[in-house]
């Protein structure tokens, strides 16, 4: 099934999922979550990321109908996925140097590695059951199960002994819900990195439970290993931004980080024209950047239909194009949603200061989410939950 079958890029389909999920999110999802009966069976997890990931449904908006429908209780575990991707986010926010360094590293690693292994693990000609049939899966259908996810890092990094950073590279290149964050830390975790010392291992027995019996793998290794770190970056605070302007007239910028710009968020501005990028580089892969086409496309059609000022489709993230709108309209104020770490905000940056240059502000929006959540990832998930759980349950914090 190709991706486009799987994940229909419009919001209107992720919020249908999310309905029809609904039901299943407590118990069902609890005690179904772990198995992977493979890509064309039923399964009990909700095949939500790439709405997630790309923001078209916001973890507040989800949160807000399973705690309707269930309670903060009875859904923990379905709960507790979500805010994963949100301490992800926090973490790497929180600790900007590992993003740099994974690039660098990935590309020396390039430079070292055995050529056929890597090769035979991407095209899953390993003769390693199951992790063969993941490679195939993850390049046809730019999905894993998390726990497949878990097993194929896993196997790649100890029983290959390949490059965590290449695996990283691999599922970046073909994940629909590519995250730079959930994906670059997710790998760390499996490797022994984020939470030191304790690693993931794969194991036969696991693997033949929960895919249903479809996988009995041989020769996969029966400890971890200790894989060095040299990234030893600090932790920094989150930066604080400017206010935007809510006199002025103002250009909303909306990318692909956050493809739900509701009204409601910009409701006090000024808009006077909306752009939206869709610039191919920053994203992954093929399938990644098919989705996001479709879901640009699906934004504009949302965004026209709310915003009363031009909406327009730009296919670069240029300043020299920004500048010209700034001119045309007036306008001396740019807003846009943060980019998380990644392509978009490095891009961010970099066209931010030739508008600032040309006395342009480019002010960068939080949401309440990001803002109140975020500055809580400092160390383990656990912590993590700890501190955030009585902000979840503050009468106003999701509605
Ligand atoms: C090695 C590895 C790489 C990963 N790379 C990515 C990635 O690039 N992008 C991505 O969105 N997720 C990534 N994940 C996390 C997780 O596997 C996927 O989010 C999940 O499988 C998506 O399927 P789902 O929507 O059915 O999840 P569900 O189980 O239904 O969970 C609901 C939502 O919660 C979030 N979530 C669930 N589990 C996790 C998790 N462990 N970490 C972070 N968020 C989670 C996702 O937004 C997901 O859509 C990775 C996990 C591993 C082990």
């Amino acid at each position: 099934m190709t991706n486009q079958a799987i994940f229909p890029s419009t919001r209107s389909a992720g919020l249908d999922r999310l309905q029809n999920f609904l039901p299943y999110a407590a118990q069902d999802y609890a005690q179904g979550r772990n198995r992977d009966r493979g890509p064309e069976q039923p399964a009990a997890v909700s095949k939500l990321s790439p709405y997630i990931r790309y923001r078209m449904i916001s973890e507040k908006e989800i949160l807000a109908q399973v705690f309707a429908v269930h309670g903060p209780e009875a859904a923990q575990k379905f709960i507790e996925e979500i805010l994963w991707r949100t301490y992800w986010k926090g973490w790497l926010e929180l600790h900007p140097s590992l993003w740099e360094f994974y690039l660098d590293e990935r590309d020396s690693d390039k430079q070292f590695v055995d050529c056929k292994i890597l090769q035979q693990a991407e095209t899953g000609q390993t003769g390693i059951e199951g992790f063969d049939d993941w490679a195939i899966e993850l390049t046809t259908t730019g999905y894993l199960h998390n726990h497949a996810r878990m097993w194929f890092a896993s196997i790649w990094i100890f029983t290959l002994q390949l490059p965590w950073t290449l695996g990283a590279d691999f599922f970046l290149r073909h994940l629909v819900d590519a995250d730079v964050a959930s994906n670059t830390l997710s790998w760390r975790w499996v490797a022994g990195l984020h939470t030191r010392g304790k690693s993931y291992l794969a194991t036969a027995d696991n693997i033949f439970r929960h895919t249903g019996g479809r996988f009995n793998p041989k020769g996969l290794v029966s400890s971890t290993i200790k894989i060095n770190d040299r990234w030893y970056g600090n932790q920094v605070r989150l930066s604080d931004l400017t206010q935007p302007n809510a006199s002025l007239p103002t250009i909303l910028l909306v990318h692909h980080d956050d493809l739900n710009p509701e009204p409601k968020l910009f409701n006090n501005y000024n808009i006077v024209l909306v752009i939206l990028i869709n610039e191919e580089e920053l994203s992954w892969g093929e399938k990644a950047r098919l989705f996001i086409k479709g879901a640009i496309n699906d934004t504009k059609l949302r965004i026209d239909d709310h915003y009363k000022c031009p909406v327009f489709l730009e296919d670069k993230l240029d300043a020299t194009n920004l500048l010209e709108a700034a001119r045309s309209t007036g306008v001396s104020q740019i807003i846009t949603q943060v980019a998380p770490i990644g392509p978009i905000a490095t891009k961010l940056a970099l066209v931010g200061s030739i508008l600032t240059q040309n006395d342009i502000d480019l002010i960068k929006v939080r949401r309440k989410w990001d803002d109140c959540l975020w500055p809580h990832a400092k160390t383990s998930f656990f912590k993590f939950k700890e501190h955030i759980s009585p902000i979840l349950l503050e009468d106003s914090f999701l509605k």
